[in-house]
């Protein structure tokens, strides 16, 4: 089984996607990457879903990345009686400490800092800005405010001040206990929310112990100022449209997500473009036209992925959802003027041998007819480098290492395939001419570039490129040892 698309799909699992049948279905629809919204569910039902995913791992031989979602300081109201309740413009709605189910009068928001901080005057906006209140007056532990816009406000539903500065720290308690949880779980990527500052992300890094990799989600104005360094200890980035959209204005996101793909782009690290990407498919079976240009532009733009909140997880239609987010990264990727985009904004770096080597197999590639590029991977590092080179055709990871094959799923056209260790060369050859061949990337009278580092099975550097048959006989005849 293989993909027909280089940028990968991040599907977020949830009560519409929690059965082996549904997220099976969202697999071989196109998912490659699965996400575990920590802001909603429990552990019990992250821990079935997680579960589902290891053994469609186990019944289709195909890796799988889950991505573990952290809440983050993000401010949310408590539940509501009926579930839900309609605001009516110019109305007045509280906001207070006490934890009963809410009504249309009233209902908790579970955090006294916010009460320390807000001032008569100040904007909440709820659920992603949909709905405004402003603060009238206010005290230790309540706000009475004015419905500015109303609709309807159901249960923890996020919060955003962005009139006020909020003094949170970057991990909640619940952060840490979902932290533990989800590496002890076996999640391959934890996003942080929320994140502000670098010593936010060095934070979870020393309490995730290199069991995860961890991802910044970009949703404050102080993450987007300090990007630089932000990005330097992540090890991936998303672009979390719904809060930064709320937090600045939205007219301010698309540069944002332009430059900051870029960057990461540079930085070799996968970026993820998130948030209303098909939002209008929580309801209808059929895309909006600018959703499928909204998907088609992150594409064109060089993301690694492309992501579905609640499309996939609370919606009606969460399969054709990714069907067509497949179909959109096929029909992108097909068009001429996608390859003239990715190869005028392709940095050249030529530091390292690695580097040279990683523009050596990109040229060849280019150059010739090889049908794949193949390369023997520990920590992952140099398959992330050809990546970033984002070359024209597949690039098939050989690890025996599980974690390093899952975590690549989230890499801009990687391909990953479990492989025995080698101790010989030829042998390395064998085996990536097997899974070129296995996986329909190329048939016997193909050429393919095979890059490894010797000696085998220790992390380092690359340094051998060759260009090898995909005939075994022809590999056995000519190959040196
Ligand atoms: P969320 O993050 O869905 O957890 O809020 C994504 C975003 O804000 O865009
Ligand atoms: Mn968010």
């Amino acid at each position: 089984m293989r993909r027909l698309r280089n940028v990968k799909i991040v599907a977020t699992l949830g009560p519409a996607s929690s059965d082996y049948k549904t997220i099976r279905a969202l697999f071989e629809a196109g998912a490659d990457v699965f996400r575990l919204n920590m802001s909603h569910g429990t552990h019990d039902e992250h821990r079935v879903r997680y579960d589902i995913l290891r053994q469609i791992e186990a019944d289709t031989g195909r890796p799988v990345a889950v991505l573990a979602d952290l809440q983050g300081p993000k401010l949310r109201v408590g539940t509501f009686a009926a579930g839900a309740t309609d605001l009516e413009e110019g109305e007045m709605f509280r906001l207070d400490l006490d934890p009963a189910e809410g009504d249309s009068h009233r209902v908790c928001l579970p955090h006294p800092e916010i009460f320390a901080a807000l001032e008569p005057g100040a904007r909440l906006l709820v659920n992603d800005g949909k709905i405004r209140l402003k603060v009238i007056d206010c005290g230790p532990d309540f706000a009475n405010c004015e419905v500015m816009v109303g609709g309807t406000i159901s249960n923890r539903k996020g919060v955003n001040v962005p009139d006020v500065v909020l003094p949170l720290a970057a991990l909640s308690e619940k952060d840490r206990v979902d932290l533990e949880f989800a590496c002890e779980l076996g999640a391959d990527w934890l996003a942080l929310s929320f994140v502000q500052r670098p010593e936010d992300v060095t934070e979870a890094k020393e309490l995730a112990k290199g069991r995860a990799m961890v991802l910044s989600k970009i949703e404050k104005p102080s993450a987007e100022r300090a990007f630089d360094e932000i990005l330097a200890v992540s090890d991936g980035i998303m672009v979390a449209r719904g809060d930064l959209g709320v937090e600045l204005p939205v007219h301010a996101v698309p540069p944002i997500q332009k430059r900051l793909i870029r960057k990461c782009r540079a930085a070799a690290k996968p970026v993820i473009v998130a948030t209303q990407m098909l939002e209008s498919m929580i309801e209808s079976p059929m895309p909006t036209r600018a959703e499928v240009s909204d998907v088609a532009t992150a594409i064109y733009e060089g993301a690694d992925a492309v992501m579905l909140s609640a499309e996939s997880a609370a919606g009606r239609y969460p399969i054709d959802a990714v069907q067509t987010m497949n179909a959109v990264a096929q029909s992108v990727e097909g068009d001429s003027t996608y390859r003239d985009i990715i190869e005028a904004s392709r940095i050249a770096t030529r530091q390292t041998v690695t580097d040279g080597i990683v523009a050596a197999a990109r040229e060849i590639a280019e150059t010739t007819d090889v049908s794949a590029i193949c390369c023997y991977t520990q920590s992952g590092k140099t398959v992330g480098l050809v990546c970033r080179e984002r070359p024209r055709v597949p690039v098939i990871a050989l690890s025996p290492i599980t974690q390093t094959l899952r975590k690549l799923c989230l890499n801009w056209g990687v391909h990953a395939v479990r492989c025995d260790e080698v101790s010989r060369f030829k042998e390395a050859v064998v085996n990536a001419a097997r899974a070129a061949r296995d996986y329909g990337f190329a048939d016997e009278s193909h050429q393919i570039i095979v890059m490894a580092g010797v000696p085998f099975n220790v992390t380092g550097t690359t340094n051998i490129l060759r260009v090898a048959p995909c005939d075994e006989r022809l590999i056995y005849r000519t190959d040196p040892e």
